[in-house]
């Protein structure tokens, strides 16, 4: 007799093993608050109000995306400043974090490690702090060579930040973290990218259990990610081992990147669902909000 009556019994069975399967592969997004610890508010984003993203827009970015945190930094600061200052951030529910920019412009980039005027600036800056509060850290910087990390203004900067607990966002490779952990042994340092020019996982792990304090911001990290958006097996692995020690960051340089925000979290929101909730929460939201001091949304 054929056993046709028991089909469907079978294809039941199996689609459920399927679906309980599938659902391991593709866990829902995680829908926790956001902290974007690699935020830019430049001046061609914003322009005296007149450029494509005036305070309004970036702020309905933000909320639209739980975004309640973020780490702001601009060129000139008066971006920074702007965001910092506006009752619409508060009633918006994004509390700033500000961060002193050292570039007045573009010449800056290749310049201040070695520019006592940008130490002024900086001096200057934190004294005045901004309308939400003071100034909790400095940066981003970036040294495209690492051996710049030597400079003096750059060595003076990070003894400031250490003395002053001040966290500073650097766009350096490996090498430069060495040298400027070197000059401040106890500084709270945020690596941007965490090594956008891809240093090797395990040469990550190696700084990450050298340097305690050291922080990873993960916007533009090459090999982050795989199939369906989750992390690759080798950063799932690096996560899990320092579930305090990373952040998400838009890394809004560009305009272009405003206008991508919405799936540039998403996408966080996506990996960040495949992890175990506890260390997902700390990427999303905790480890940023215990730098800086940050209650709960
Ligand atoms: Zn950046």
């Amino acid at each position: 007799m054929p056993n046709w009556p028991l089909a469907p019994v079978r294809y039941a069975q199996a689609a459920i093993i399927c679906i309980a399967s599938l659902a391991s592969v593709w866990a829902a997004d995680y829908t926790g608050p956001l902290l974007d610890a690699h935020l830019h508010y430049n001046e061609e984003a914003w322009n005296g109000q007149t450029g494509p993203h005036p305070l309004p827009d970036v702020l309905a970015r933000m909320q639209r995306n739980g975004v309640r945190a973020i780490v702001a930094n601009s060129r000139p600061n008066d971006g920074t400043k702007a965001l910092a200052d506006a009752p619409q951030t508060r009633a918006a529910g994004v509390t700033v974090v500000p961060f002193v920019r050292l570039y007045r412009n573009r010449a800056d980039y290749d310049n201040w490690f070695r520019d006592e005027t940008i130490y002024t600036l900086v001096q200057t800056e934190l004294a005045r702090g901004t309308g939400a509060g003071p100034y909790k850290g400095l940066g981003e910087f970036h040294l495209y060579d690492s051996a710049n990390a030597n400079g003096p203004v750059a060595r003076k900067l990070m003894q400031l930040a250490e003395k002053q607990q001040l966290a500073v966002l650097a766009h350096v490779d490996d090498v430069a973290i060495d040298l400027l952990m070197a000059h401040a042994p106890k500084a709270r340092l945020i690596w941007a990218h965490t090594g956008i020019g891809g240093a090797p996982a395990a040469r990550v792990d190696a700084l990450m259990a050298r340097y305690p304090l050291l922080m990873g911001e993960l916007s533009y990290r090459p090999g982050l990610t795989c199939d369906d958006g989750q992390l690759c097996p080798e950063w799932r692995a690096l996560v899990t081992k320092y579930p305090d020690r990373f952040l998400i960051g838009s890394d809004t340089w560009v305009n272009q990147r405003w206008l991508y925000y919405d799936e540039l979290m998403r996408g966080y929101r996506r990996w960040l669902g495949g992890l175990p909730p506890d260390v997902a929460r700390k990427v999303a939201w905790d480890n940023g909000a215990r730098l800086f001091g940050l209650p709960a949304p």
